[in-house]
């Protein structure tokens, strides 16, 4: 049941545009759709733990299909209605026509969501197979981006990647297709998950060469789990850093020990990029919130509501 604060929020909801133009570094959350009704209950679980440190936003990902699709549109609608959190809806290309997307778009806006992060999405099954757009559909995140922005008065976030996107040959392509997105009038940028933060540098200085001003956020990802992270970088892209491999592989077997390699790794990340007057940081919580919240304690950031 919507809550009067959250009902009065969504009449006029913030949008992440604005959130960055107020000059404050953001701090912000994702969470994944869920399948099951366990998943929902952990999902929830982690939302309200979050809520307490009163984050900039948080994002709900776009499922591959089917039900997790539909998880996705619940929770981010649930987000915007029954709590306090500015929600951030992620919408993907993937075996979608352009009526199904504007469908989905529509019931965004019902719930009061005015923010949207538009991503192309990979090949079902295997995310370096070759993409192919749904015949009716749309081709590039750039085209999703116009969709979202003809839909209606959407704040729209696109993806970025320190690494160059795995498909990309070249970092010249690269910046020129991320130009296209940011110039087709994506608001703002969250990077894949890195754990170079000169990576992260480096891709600024390019889109910055290219005469490019949308800000872009950095998203980290805590190692907490030896198999979970090599696996989420081999789909991503993302190096996993030797000298972190050996450190974490030493205590493969000791779940706290490896948390807290991954923890102190990423809270060092998160203090130099701050000191580089980064736009904000982007954590990923795969919907346990613990990791990410003892980050933000270290970095001095917890604001108990
Ligand atoms: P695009 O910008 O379309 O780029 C994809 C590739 O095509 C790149 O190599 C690019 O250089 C190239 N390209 C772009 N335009 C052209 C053109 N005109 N001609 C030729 N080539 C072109 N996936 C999900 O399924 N659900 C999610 O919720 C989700 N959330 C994400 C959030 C973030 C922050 C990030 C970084 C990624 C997310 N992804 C998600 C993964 C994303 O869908 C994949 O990484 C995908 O491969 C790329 O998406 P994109 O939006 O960058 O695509």
């Amino acid at each position: 049941m919507a809550t009067g604060i959250a009902s009065t929020r969504n009449d006029r909801a913030v949008t992440v545009r604005e959130l960055l133009a107020s000059g404050k570094q953001s701090f912000s959350f994702e969470f994944a759709a869920p399948k099951t009704d366990k998943g929902e209950r952990t999902l929830w679980n982690a939302v309200r733990r979050i809520e307490a440190v009163q984050p900039t936003f948080v994002s709900v990902t776009y499922g591959a299909g089917g039900s997790s699709r539909e998880g996705t549109v619940r929770a981010t609608e649930r987000i915007a209605t029954e709590t306090t959190l500015t929600p951030v809806a992620h919408l993907t290309a993937v075996d979608h026509s352009i009526a199904e997307l504007r469908n989905v778009i529509g019931q965004y806006a019902d719930a009061g969501i005015r923010n949207m992060l538009a991503v192309r999405g990979d090949p079902p099954g295997d995310p370096m197979g070759e993409w192919v757009p749904h015949p009716q559909g749309v081709a590039y995140a750039a085209d999703l981006v116009r969709l979202i922005k003809e839909s209606g008065d959407f704040c729209v976030g696109v993806a970025a990647f320190p690494e160059r996107h795995p498909r990309s040959t070249d970092w010249d392509t690269d910046i020129r297709h991320f130009v296209d997105k940011c110039r087709a009038g994506a608001d703002y940028a969250i990077t894949q998950m890195f754990f170079h933060v000169d990576d992260y540098l480096r891709l600024r200085d390019r889109v910055a060469a290219a005469g490019c001003t949308t800000p872009i956020i950095p998203e980290i990802m805590p190692v907490t789990n030896a198999r979970q992270i090599q696996r989420f970088a081999e789909l991503s892209g993302a190096t996993f850093p030797p000298e972190l491999a050996d450190r974490v592989l030493a205590v493969e077997d000791d779940r706290a020990a490896v948390r807290s390699i991954g923890i102190e790794y990423a809270t060092d990340m998160c203090e130099r990029l701050l000191s580089e007057g980064i736009p904000g940081l982007h954590f990923i919580t795969l919907n346990t919130s613990t990791a990410t919240l003892e980050i933000y304690q270290n970095l001095g950031l917890h604001r108990p509501s």
